[in-house]
């Protein structure tokens, strides 16, 4: 088994920090010494909280989407973030009960800075208002903020830089059911290999919120005969909803 030993950030350039340097090296090596007398022998060094008020500790995080935004907004963390137009960071209630996600903005979502604009855009508010709901009382995010180069799949290096933007956007929003938009989402989300036909149909929890994935609306455009399953989806979507209105 591998052993984290979280290393305490360390001030500047001052001698006392040199002191608890030594000692923090004379801790790791105690550490290390213990560990390797009952048999460890792999170990993983990790960065651990600074202190507070030291001039290396995090940031808070933000605590509107506004402000999460504005935090984000010239996000550089992977390759996309150079090639994009525009971040496309989400659009919506910030208060919203559901949250839909798709894959990552199209040509027209980068252009726009905004989400599911395009083509498929247009069928996902049809959809939406299907289960009598409005467009504008849903919250509409991406697994991706950046458009990724000729609409391909998402690397899995950009999903693991974008991800934790889309958990903090959730956690700011706090939607009661999150519906994944197609195969990338749902796999996404849920840390799975399996197809989307078996994901579909069900809910499944997502950091404690309730999931529901569907087709994507750009493979209704394509396979229109997906239209039938992706509507018992959404009225599953809309029993767990007014059962939560009630209870
Ligand atoms: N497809 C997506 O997955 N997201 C968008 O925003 C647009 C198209």
């Amino acid at each position: 088994m591998r052993r984290a030993f979280l290393v305490p950030t360390l001030l500047r350039g001052n001698a006392s920090k040199m002191d608890s340097t030594l000692e923090l090296i004379q801790t790791a090596q105690r550490f290390v010494r213990q560990q390797m007398e009952i048999g460890e022998r792999e170990f993983i060094c990790r960065r651990g909280p600074s202190p507070a008020g030291s001039p290396m500790a995090e940031p808070p995080a933000p605590q509107t989407l506004e402000a999460f935004y504005e935090s984000i907004k010239d996000c550089r963390k992977c390759p996309l973030g150079k090639l994009r137009t525009r971040l496309v960071f989400g659009a919506g209630n910030p208060d919203a009960d559901v949250m839909f996600i798709g894959e990552a903005p199209g040509r027209e979502e980068d252009l726009q800075g905004a989400p599911f604009v395009g083509q498929a855009g247009q069928l996902l508010t049809k959809i939406i208002q299907a289960i009598r709901l409005a467009r504008e009382e849903v919250y509409i995010a991406n697994i991706l903020k950046c458009r990724p180069p000729n609409n391909r799949d998402p690397e899995p290096e950009e999903i693991a830089q974008c991800e934790p933007h889309l958990i903090r956007q959730i956690e700011l929003i706090q939607p009661k059911i999150i519906c994944a938009l197609g195969r990338i989402a749902g796999q996404t989300l849920l840390k799975t290999s399996g197809a989307l036909g078996s994901l579909r149909g069900k809910v499944h929890r997502y950091h404690g919120v309730k999931l529901i994935v569907t087709y994507h609306p750009a493979a209704l455009l394509r396979n229109p005969q997906w239209k039938r399953p992706t509507w018992e989806d959404m009225k599953l979507l809309r029993r767990e909803y007014d059962g939560m209105e009630l209870g």
